[in-house]
């Protein structure tokens, strides 16, 4: 209830394209950071792009009002092509970019290891008693460095999206 409906919502089917995007988008009442009428909140920033016809919807919803087809989640063979458009600043980001931000730890097993040993220790013998105190979250606002976010403009994304990936990349 924060955010008053704005003017700027638009709504495209297919053939149609909006053409307020770098990228070929539909979907339902969209607004100019790609939230739609399904998901309408500070977060829903992202538009996912559907193997079947290579165009960005803001959620399976707004694709199967927009086209009378059968969505397909983007394809596994495919994850180095951009399929996320981040709302916020129109920067696209692959599949592979988009899905390794919160799949690093699910990862950590089987493949061969790429990081040598990576200690990551530092000449400076510098260890004095200052406060750890991180640059990142000064304002506090932003999700952490765990959470789903941007990595162009660092606008956070919905990390509830995550519970239905399935439904846009191919498992
Ligand atoms: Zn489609
Ligand atoms: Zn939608
Ligand atoms: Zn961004």
């Amino acid at each position: 209830m924060g955010t008053p409906p704005t003017d700027d919502r638009r709504t495209t089917t297919a053939p149609a394209t909006d053409d307020r995007f770098a990228v070929p988008l539909r979907g339902v009442a969209v607004d100019p950071e790609t939230r739609c009428a399904h998901w309408d909140s500070a977060v829903d920033v992202v538009a996912l792009r559907f193997g079947c016809c290579e165009t960005y919807y803001p959620c399976d919803a707004c694709h199967d009002a927009a086209t009378d087809h059968e969505a397909e989640p983007w394809p596994r063979d495919r994850f180095d092509e951009p399929a996320v458009l981040c709302g916020a600043c129109g920067a696209t980001l692959t599949a592979r970019e988009y899905l390794d931000r919160d799949s690093e730890a699910q990862r950590a097993s089987g493949s061969r290891t790429v990081s040598g040993d990576s200690e990551g220790r530092s000449p400076s013998s510098s260890r004095t008693q200052s406060d750890d105190s991180e640059p990142r979250s000064a304002s506090g606002s932003r999700a952490s460095p765990d959470d789903d976010a941007c990595p162009r403009c660092d606008a956070a994304f919905n990390p509830g999206c995550r519970a239905h990936r399935d439904r846009y990349f191919e498992a």
